[in-house]
């Protein structure tokens, strides 16, 4: 097992976030890859290595060449504007609104490229996110050289982040990125698993009409929790790309018994795709004491789901995505690569 951790994260750490009406601090903070850099450290896991530059080009294979272009310059201009501190929305175009008119105002940007109030952007975050997207590429390399099991530990998570939208604390889609370098470089078909509490909307987004690409979601079902747009059981695709998602949501509460049937669902779907890499978001917010959710998976469920995934034999890229219960990071992170790579 190879294993990349983006040792500038906490570049990225912004004062707060919105959250129940209320200014508080971030979930998303560089507490959670510390924690888990202790675990892995603990573990014997490692060595910790460094990502390589692979550019811009392969984020621009999967984002928006005007999204990237705001990120990069939008905190610049936020402070040209007059304010400091981080970023936060202030407008939306809603439906019959104009969204073809990118507006001058730096205000009227962040509406059209945010789609929620809780992702705030830092003076740094832009580097940050890119470093992200590099330690993904560098992690699927590994596989292309014959590597069975790569571990990408960056933060921000990507999951949430659209072709041209960023929220969810998600900016550039880590995962999405890695999968489209490794489906391009090497003419295979790739599936990726997402096993993030929270839906991939991003993710979705992006395949959703690709038939080299399969996306599975295991997910609280969004119609109770965020991201609450996507994620439904009867998004499937579209065109070419019609068949090659599968969402499986799941009800609040959902323990392992539950969860691990859909699983087994899941790479099920995964076996009869017949993908030759598998790239898997990795969130362990599904834990039971998870302050942002509402399953209850619990510290022994972590090894067996990585068991289970590990069964596909198939050469696999993990990235992180989300997960907040800081003090038992350490041992789900772990936990999880063990079992993924024992199994
Ligand atoms: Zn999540």
């Amino acid at each position: 097992m190879r294993i990349f951790f983006a040792h500038g994260h906490a570049i990225h750490d912004c004062a707060g976030e919105i959250k129940d009406g209320k200014f508080a601090p971030c979930f998303e903070n560089p507490r959670r890859l510390e924690a888990i850099c202790a675990g892995l450290a603990r573990a014997r896991l490692g060595p910790l290595e460094k990502s390589g530059d692979f550019g811009l080009g392969p984020i621009l294979d999967v984002h928006e060449a005007g999204y990237l272009a705001f990120l990069r310059e939008a905190h610049q201009e936020w402070r040209a504007s007059g304010r400091d501190g981080d970023i936060f929305p202030l407008a939306w175009p809603g439906p019959g609104m104009r969204r073809d008119r990118i507006p001058v105002a730096i205000d009227g940007k962040i509406g059209l490229y945010a789609f929620d109030s809780g992702t705030p952007i830092g003076a740094q975050t832009w580097q940050a996110a890119c470093d992200g997207a590099q330690l993904a590429l560098s992690a699927a390399k590994t596989l292309l050289g014959g590597e069975r099991l790569a571990f990408a530990c960056a933060r921000p998570p990507g999951h949430h982040a659209m072709p041209g939208q960023y929220g969810g604390y998600c900016f550039i889609n880590n995962a999405a990125v890695a999968a489209n370098w490794l489906c391009r470089q090497s003419g295979r078909k790739v599936a990726v698993l997402d096993v993030d509490y929270h839906h991939g909307n991003g993710t979705q987004a992006i395949f959703y009409a690709r038939e080299d690409v399969l996306v599975v979601n295991l997910h609280a079902d969004p119609r109770d929790e965020y991201p609450f747009f996507l994620g439904h059981a009867d998004e499937t695709g579209e065109g070419p790309g019609y068949g090659y998602t599968l969402n499986l949501p799941l009800a609040p509460g959902c323990d392992w018994a539950t969860y691990s049937r859909h699983l087994e669902a899941a790479c099920e779907a995964i076996a009869a795709f017949g993908p030759d890499f598998l790239v898997v978001s990795f969130g362990a917010d599904t834990f039971v004491d998870d302050p942002l959710g509402r399953f209850r998976l619990t510290l022994e469920d972590y090894p067996a789901m990585g068991a289970a995934i590990a069964r596909l034999g198939l050469p696999a890229l993990v990235v992180m995505e989300g997960g907040y219960a800081i003090e038992a990071l350490g041992d789900i992170v772990p936990g999880f690569l063990n079992g993924l790579n024992s199994g």
